[in-house]
This record gives C-alpha cells, sequence and structure tokens, in this order.
C-alpha cells in the first residue's frame, strides 16, 4: 500500500495535493509541521470527499524530530513543544483520522494519554509509535530493544525509520519486518536516505504494512523517497514474468510506423477504428489503430510498452483502473479521476482525458456556457467529464444519479447540488445531458419521462448510436435544441489524434465516416 505524504507550503498546494494523491494513494499522511497556513478540519473533509477508500494518518514532527528533504524552513505552525502537538493529534483524533502518528520519545506519559483519548472517541483512530534515527542505524539488538519499547503501547502500527550509512545497514531494518510479523506486530520499516533506497522497494514486498512515495519529484518528506511513479515501475519490472520481449534498445534506421491501439472490454461495437484510420490515412500519417479486447490490463500495459505502442484510447471498464499503471497523468485527467488517452514518449506513459473537451467544444458550438446551469444525469467517469468542463468554462452542475451515495460524493466533490432520478421533475436549467448508457442501440429507452426535456432549452446525449436516442426525439418535440453524443465522440477523438500526432485532424470526414456507419447500422 502506497501512502503520499502531503509537504505542500502552503494551504492551497496543500489542497491540491491531497485531491491528486487521493487518485492514486491508499493513505495519505498529512504532515502538519510542514504545511504553512490551512486546518485539519479543511484537509480530511477534502480528502473524504475525493476517496471513499483513502485513509488518513495525521503526524506533527516536532522541529528537531523532522528529516531534511531538502526543506529546510518549517510550517509556522510546527508544534514547539508536546503540548501542541498532542492538542494537534487529538483534533486529528476529533476529525476521525484513521492514524496519528506519535514519537516513542514523546514518552510513555503523552502516548497512555492520546490513547486514552482515542478510546473515548469510540476507538475509530489507530496510533503508530514511530521511531525515527536521521543519523544512523543502530545496531540490530539496539533496534529490537526499541521495537519492544514501542510494541508494549499495543499500537496499530509500530514504524521504525532509520538512515543507512551503508548499503548493508539496510539489511538491519529490514529484518525487523519478519521480526515484528513473528510477534503479529504490524511494522513500517525502512532506511532513509540515498543507501536506503532498497529498503524502499524491498520493505512492502517483505510486508511492512505501507510504503511512502511523494506523488512528484519534490513532494518527497525524507531523503531517499520514491514517486508514486518510480514505485509503480520498479514494482512491475520486479513482478513482470519477462515473458514479453524487451522493447528495442537501439532505434531503428527507418521512421518506425505509428501504431495506435484501443483499450477496453468489449470493443467488438466501437468505431474509433474506423474513424481513427481514416483520419491517420487522411493526416498522412504512416500507422494503424487497432481495438483490443483486454481481459488483463496490467498485460496490456506491458505489451505497450513492449511493442511501442505510441498511443491509446481507453474506453470501458478501465478509465480510472489504468491510472495506477501509467507513469504520468495530466492536471485535468487527475481532478476528473479518469483517463481516456495515453501518449507513450520513448517508454514513458502519460494519461489524458479528452472527453471533457470534446464534450465542452460540442456545446460550445451550439450554446454558452459561462452562467448557464446544467443537470447531469449520472455519476460515472463521464459525468465527472463533463461536470469538470461545465465549471472550467463558468457554467453551474447539478447531478442527477441512480445510486444516491455515488451521486453524492460527486456533488459533494463538485461542490453542487445532488438529486436522485424520482427529483428530476423538480429541476429547471438551461441544459439537460444523459452521461448514461441507457439509450443506446439497440434499445429505445430514455431514464426520463418524455414531457422532462420541456424543463430545458438545449438536451445532449452522450450516446452516438443510435444518433438520435428516444431522449433526444422526446426534447425535440419539446422544442429544445438537441445535441447529439456524435459531435462530442469526434471531437474527443480529434483530441486524441492531436495529443498523438501534433498535427490538426479532419473532423468532418471524421464525422462523416461515423455518421454513415451509424446510418447503416440504424437501416
Ligand atoms: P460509467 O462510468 O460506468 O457511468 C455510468 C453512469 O450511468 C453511472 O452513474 C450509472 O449510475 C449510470 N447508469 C448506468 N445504467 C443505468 C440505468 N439503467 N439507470 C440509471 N442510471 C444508469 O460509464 P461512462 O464511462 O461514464 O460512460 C457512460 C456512457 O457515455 C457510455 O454509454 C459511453 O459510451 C458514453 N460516452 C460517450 C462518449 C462520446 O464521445 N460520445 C465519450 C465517453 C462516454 P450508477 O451510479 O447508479 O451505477
Amino acid at each position: 500500500m502506497i501512502c503520499v505524504p502531503i509537504t505542500a507550503r502552503t494551504k492551497k498546494e496543500a489542497l491540491h495535493s491531497i485531491e491528486r494523491s487521493c487518485q492514486f494513494a491508499d493513505f495519505i499522511e498529512l504532515r502538519m509541521d510542514l504545511i504553512n497556513g490551512g486546518r485539519l478540519e479543511e484537509f480530511i473533509p477534502i480528502a473524504r470527499n475525493n476517496s471513499d477508500s483513502i485513509k488518513i494518518i495525521v503526524t506533527c514532527r516536532k522541529k528537531e524530530e523532522a528529516a531534511p528533504a531538502g526543506r529546510t524552513v518549517l510550517a509556522k505552525s510546527t508544534a514547539r513543544n508536546s503540548e501542541e502537538k498532542i492538542a494537534l493529534l487529538k483534533e486529528a483524533i476529533g476529525l476521525g483520522a484513521d492514524f496519528v502518528d506519535i514519537e516513542l520519545a514523546e514518552g510513555q506519559a503523552a502516548i497512555k494519554e492520546l490513547q486514552a483519548f482515542c478510546a473515548k472517541h469510540g476507538g475509530k483512530t489507530k496510533i503508530i509509535i514511530s521511531y525515527h534515527n536521521l543519523k544512523e542505524t543502530p545496531a540490530l539488538t539496539e533496534l529490537k530493544k526499541i521495537f519492544h519499547q514501542c510494541a508494549k503501547f499495543k499500537p496499530a502500527i509500530v514504524k521504525m525509520v532509520t538512515t543507512a550509512r551503508t548499503i548493508e545497514d539496510n539489511l538491519i531494518t529490514l529484518s525487523l519486518i519478519s521480526y515484528a510479523k513473528e510477534r503479529s506486530q504490524k511494522i513500517i520499516s525502512l532506511c532513509m536516505g540515498d543507501k536506503g533506497g532498497i529498503s524502499r522497494i524491498a520493505a512492502p514486498l517483505m510486508g511492512s504494512y505501507l510504503s511512502f512515495a511523494a506523488v512528484e519529484k519534490g513532494g518527497h518528506s525524507a531523503p531517499g523517497q520514491f514517486t508514486v511513479g518510480e514505485m509503480k515501475r520498479i514494482n512491475e519490472l520486479l513482478k513482470s514474468s519477462r515473458t514479453v520481449p524487451e522493447a528495442p534498445v537501439l532505434s531503428m534506421q527507418r521512421p518506425q510506423p505509428q501504431n495506435y491501439i484501443l483499450l477496453g472490454n468489449p470493443v467488438g461495437q466501437s468505431l474509433s477504428p474506423i474513424m481513427h484510420n481514416a483520419a491517420l490515412k487522411q493526416m498522412n500519417v504512416e500507422g494503424t489503430y487497432s481495438a483490443f479486447c483486454v481481459h488483463d490490463l496490467r498485460g496490456a500495459i506491458q505489451g505497450m510498452r513492449a511493442m511501442n505502442i505510441c498511443g491509446a484510447s481507453v474506453t470501458i471498464p478501465f478509465k480510472i483502473a489504468i491510472m495506477e499503471y501509467l507513469d504520468d497523468v495530466d492536471d485535468d485527467a487527475l481532478k476528473i479521476g479518469a483517463v481516456n488517452t495515453i501518449i507513450n514518449h520513448h517508454g514513458r506513459l502519460t494519461g489524458y482525458n479528452t472527453d471533457w473537451l470534446g464534450l465542452v467544444v460540442t456545446i460550445r458550438e451550439a450554446m454558452p456556457i459561462k452562467n448557464k446551469t446544467f443537470v447531469i444525469i449520472g455519476a460515472g467517469g463521464t459525468a465527472r467529464a463533463a461536470a469538470y468542463g461545465i465549471i472550467k468554462e463558468g457554467g453551474f452542475p447539478m447531478i442527477v444519479n441512480r445510486t444516491l451515495k455515488k451521486g453524492e460524493i460527486l456533488s459533494r466533490k463538485l461542490n453542487c447540488p445532488f438529486y436522485s432520478l424520482a427529483e428530476i421533475g423538480k429541476i429547471k436549467a438551461d441544459c439537460l445531458i444523459n452521461t448514461t448508457p441507457v439509450g443506446m442501440y439497440p434499445k429505445d429507452k430514455s431514464l426520463v419521462k418524455a414531457a422532462i426535456p420541456g424543463n430545458y432549452k438545449y438536451v445532449v446525449d452522450v450516446i452516438y448510436n443510435p444518433i438520435k436516442t428516444k431522449l433526444l426525439k422526446d426534447a425535440q418535440k419539446q422544442g429544445c435544441g438537441i445535441i447529439s453524443g456524435l459531435d462530442m465522440f469526434v471531437n474527443q477523438g480529434a483530441g486524441q489524434l492531436r495529443l498523438w500526432t501534433g498535427k490538426e485532424p479532419p473532423r468532418a470526414l471524421m464525422k462523416k465516416i461515423i455518421s454513415e456507419r451509424l446510418n447503416q447500422i440504424e437501416e
């Protein structure tokens, strides 16, 4: 399990960093000694709104306890003494943090006080008792003694972190993991420093409870920490069965064809291959676009790297799951929480999202977005992309969804209203957008009664097969302007081609090809 330390200097950066980290990490550690400004009562709810499953650790090291991770200035809020630190950890317990970290050096009285406070608050928050040695790795007998001093308080986790002066120091600290396991004590054990990198890779494989990694370079909380991308690449290599041929090291003399793929399941009905192949030909790009029905996403990504595939589209059901296999995810895709496009740049895979732009460009061609209100039906990947684009353009989204919990989480994240499907008759807005698959060929269905579109000036359906869904037919009868998913499909595809080739795609040709094919299907 990966824990991302939040070490941002300002409150604004911290909030951004929390949002980003919740997409990747299993845990975040709020380093309250490093964040300048901002309070736990803001940070903890933001993290919960961004992820149902994220676990939150709250830590506040005193100046002399914090490892110098290239950071010399600590936050003004850094606890100056033990009283301030215990008060902050108690606040974290009151706010429902999953873990608080207290150093063994704080002493028995402070640790017991914190344990009693946890118990009084229902015991939801667990305690990590930690030992950090910023200078060296003591001998194993000494470390075992310290481990027992921590373990005697029966904490949820013992954390033992030393500084590696030699590569062999890693072996000493790592051996504590099996020692703790034999005593049924959960442990985090690793070495800091340039020579401690091996322990950060080996510790999770040996059973250390979690490993720390920064979202990006410069965001580390201790020397020697890897980024999440680096950790994942190393783990991929370690887990790989090595049956896939290595990518050629030397470049070929002749320019390689630029091949692209679609990763999804199912993909049999996808119209992306005919659209992208026609566009690549028109753009004079030598290469092909082929659909792959994926059963093993990790294997598919290994194959993509090994075969030097230049880029990929990602579709249902992998738009979220794909993120953990990529080296980087751009800011828009991270905020949306879904990737539909990958670029392979010399083996480094970066994820993007063109769905939001495809939809925004399509709506903008029919109506302005700024200061207009939009009801979005659905709370999946496309709904998130739609809401993101609308907010970015100055519009106001509202969410309507079948599953209340999913809809509520999304609307909390966007800070916008949420309604159940049963309540949709009560709402009026400038535009209604269906982002669910209901209405897709061959079923001529709509999620809302025929009169409902009358509450809107425009109605958008992201479905493009059929071009005119039942919802759009009902909307037309009510006198609304209608916008089909066909244009969004073409615009998101054009966005992918632009990212892959840097050239302007032939949108009119792409639309013509898809319309012709859809008309054949309907006949
Ligand atoms: P998703 O992440 O699985 O989300 C689907 C959403 O639809 C969920 O919120 C789900 O509600 C809701 N839903 C599904 N079936 C429903 C039903 N029978 N009744 C009520 N609500 C239902 O899927 P997605 O990636 O957002 O894709 C959604 C659609 O958009 C697909 O048809 C896809 O082809 C289309 N799309 C089109 C374009 C384009 O370019 N035109 C681009 C992207 C996607 P719950 O939360 O209750 O499960």
